[in-house]
C-alpha cells in the first residue's frame, strides 16, 4: 500500500482506485504471494459493465463500443438478480476490510439511478461488519442531474469524469451519436458534480489531437474545472476489423509513443514547478513510489498483473477491461463462483506472462524498474535488434522517465528523511534562476546551458526562446 501512503503524503489523495487501466496498489503486494502460493487472493480488483458496451456517445477512439458484437441479441442490462449475486460473491471472495466496487461501460448511468441505489442496498445486506465498502464510477458525465448527483454525494461514490482538455480538443473525438461535440454538457455535469460535493476526479485520453498540447490541457484541467486528481490514459488502438488486441497497426486517432512522452513531460515542467503536494497526476505518483523503491502500484507498470478483471452485464468475467475478446473469457459467474475464477490458471498465467514475456531490451533498460514494459496490450512492435513483444508506448516512457529522473530522485530523498516531496519546487525555482544566468552570459556558438546538447543560438538562444 505504499503507493498510496507517497500519494497521501504529496496530495492526500482521496484513493480512488484508477478507473481505466486499473489494479489497486494492494495487488502489487498480493499477486507474487498468490501466484507463489496459488492460493486465493485477499483482493482483486472487478471492473463492472452493468450495461455493457452500451453508450450514448459515440467517441471515435472507444475501444469498447464494437464489444456489442460479442452479445447479439442482448439487452445488455445486468438483471437484479445477477447483481445481487455479483455483488454477494465479489463481497465473499475476498478477506480485506474495505471492498472497491468500479462501475464502467459502455455508459454505466444509463442503467438509471434506481439500480445503483439498489446496489447500494445490496451491499449493505451483505458486507461483514466493520467492513468498508467505496464504489467508483466512470462517466462521461453528459447524463448527470440534481437527482445523480445528490445520489453520488449522499453515498460517497468517487466519480471519475472522462474530459479531454479545452472545448476544441475534446470535441475533436468526444461526440454524440449525432456527431454532435459534448464539451458543453460534460462541462455542466462536473458543475452540478462540484455544487453537490460530490467526489470527483477527471480521466483524459491522450491522442493524436492533443498530443501536442500537454501544458495547455494540465492548466485547462487545473484552473478552468479544478481538478485535483488526474489521469492521462493513451490511445493506442488497434487498427483492424475485429476490434481485438490483433495487429501491429494503429489508427490516425491513436497518440505517437514520442507525443505521449512529450505530453506527460510538458506537464510535469510545470507540475514539478508549482503544484507539488496540491494536484495528483497518476503517473507522477507511480513514478515517485517506483524511485522510493516501491512497487509501482498500477498493473500497466507492475511486474506483473492479473488482479484487475472485467465483469459483463451477463456475468461474463474476462481477464481484464482490456481483453474482452472470447480467447480471455474465463466463465461466467451464475456457474463459477468468482473466487475460483480469480485463480483459474488461465489468470495466473495471463498475469505471469507481463514478466514472462518482456524482452531483452526492456530487461536491460535503465527505467525497466518503473516500466516494467508497460501494458501487455500495447507490446506489439520489435525491439532495435527485432525481438517482438516491445510496448508500442516505449520511446515516451523511456523520455518520460529519464527526463523525470533527477527531481525523482530529490522527492524520493526528501521523503526517506521524512521531509515533504513538495521541496522539489525550491528546489527547482533555484534551478531555473542559475539556468537564467547561465543563459544570459552564454555565447552563441556555446553548449546551450540547459544540457541539451544543441549549440546555444539553436536551443534556448534562438530568438523568443
Ligand atoms: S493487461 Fe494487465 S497491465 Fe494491461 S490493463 Fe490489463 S491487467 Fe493491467
Ligand atoms: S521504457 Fe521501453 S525498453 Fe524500457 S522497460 Fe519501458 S518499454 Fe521496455
Amino acid at each position: 500500500m505504499l503507493n498510496k501512503s507517497i500519494a497521501l503524503q504529496i496530495c492526500s489523495h482521496n484513493g480512488l482506485e484508477p478507473l481505466a487501466l486499473c489494479a489497486s496498489a494492494a495487488e502489487s503486494a498480493i499477486l507474487p504471494a498468490m501466484q507463489a502460493a496459488a492460493t486465493q487472493p485477499p483482493a482483486f480488483h472487478l471492473m463492472t459493465k452493468p450495461r455493457g458496451a452500451i453508450c450514448n456517445l459515440d467517441c471515435k477512439y472507444c475501444y469498447f463500443l464494437s464489444k456489442e458484437r460479442l452479445y447479439p441479441g442482448s439487452d445488455f442490462r445486468m438483471s437484479d438478480n445477477l447483481l445481487e449475486e455479483y455483488i454477494r460473491q465479489y463481497i465473499a471472495a475476498q478477506s480485506v476490510d474495505e471492498i472497491n466496487f468500479a462501475w464502467q461501460g459502455g455508459e454505466p448511468t444509463l442503467m438509471g439511478v434506481e439500480f445503483f441505489r439498489q446496489a447500494v442496498r445490496y451491499q449493505q445486506k451483505h458486507k461483514r461488519p466493520g467492513m468498508r465498502i467505496r464504489n467508483a464510477l466512470q462517466t462521461n458525465a453528459v447524463t448527470l442531474d440534481d437527482e445523480w448527483c445528490g445520489f453520488f454525494a449522499e453515498n460517497d461514490f468517487l466519480i471519475g469524469v472522462s474530459l479531454d482538455g479545452p472545448q476544441d480538443v475534446h470535441d475533436y473525438y468526444r461526440v454524440d451519436k449525432g456527431g454532435q461535440p459534448t464539451f458543453q454538457r460534460v462541462m455542466a455535469g462536473i458543475d452540478l458534480l462540484e455544487r453537490h460535493k460530490a467526489e470527483f476526479n477527471i480521466l483524459t485520453t491522450v491522442h493524436a489531437a492533443n498530443e501536442g498540447h500537454g501544458l495547455r490541457v494540465y492548466e485547462f484541467l487545473r484552473d478552468e474545472v479544478g481538478a485535483q486528481y488526474m489521469q492521462f490514459i493513451p490511445i493506442v488502438e488497434r487498427d483492424n476489423e475485429t476490434g481485438y488486441q490483433e495487429g501491429d497497426k494503429v489508427t490516425d486517432r491513436s497518440v505517437s509513443a514520442e507525443g505521449y512522452g512529450r505530453f506527460l513531460i510538458d506537464m510535469y515542467e510545470e507540475w514539478v514547478r508549482r503544484d507539488v503536494g496540491r494536484v495528483y497526476v497518476q503517473i507522477f505518483d507511480i513514478a515517485l513510489a517506483a524511485w522510493t523503491g516501491a512497487p509501482p502500484g498500477l498493473c500497466i507498470f507492475d511486474e506483473t498483473c492479473g488482479l484487475a478483471l472485467a465483469l459483463e452485464h451477463n456475468g461474463d468475467v474476462y481477464s481484464c477491461d482490456h481483453f474482452v475478446e472470447p480467447d480471455y473469457k474465463l466463465g461466467n459467474i451464475m456457474d463459477i463462483p468468482l473466487d475460483q475464477i480469480v485463480v483459474m490458471d488461465q489468470q495466473r498465467d495471463f498475469g505471469l506472462a507481463k514478466r514472462e514475456t518482456l524482452p531483452q531490451y526492456c530487461l536491460d533498460c535503465e527505467v525497466k524498474f518503473v516500466c516494467n514494459g508497460g501494458c501487455p496490450k500495447n507490446r506489439f512492435i520489435t525491439t532495435p535488434d527485432g525481438e517482438p513483444g516491445l510496448n508500442y508506448l516505449c520511446a515516451g516512457y523511456r523520455a518520460f522517465f529519464n527526463h523525470v529522473g533527477p527531481s525523482m530522485n530529490f522527492m524520493a530523498r526528501e521523503l526517506a528523511e521524512r521531509r515533504p516531496p513538495a521541496n522539489v519546487m525550491l528546489q527547482m525555482a533555484r534551478y531555473d534562476t542559475e539556468l537564467e544566468r547561465a543563459f544570459a552570459s552564454a555565447g552563441r556558438n556555446d553548449p546551450c546551458p540547459c544540457g541539451s546538447g544543441k549549440k546555444f543560438k539553436r536551443c534556448h538562444g534562438r530568438r523568443g526562446k
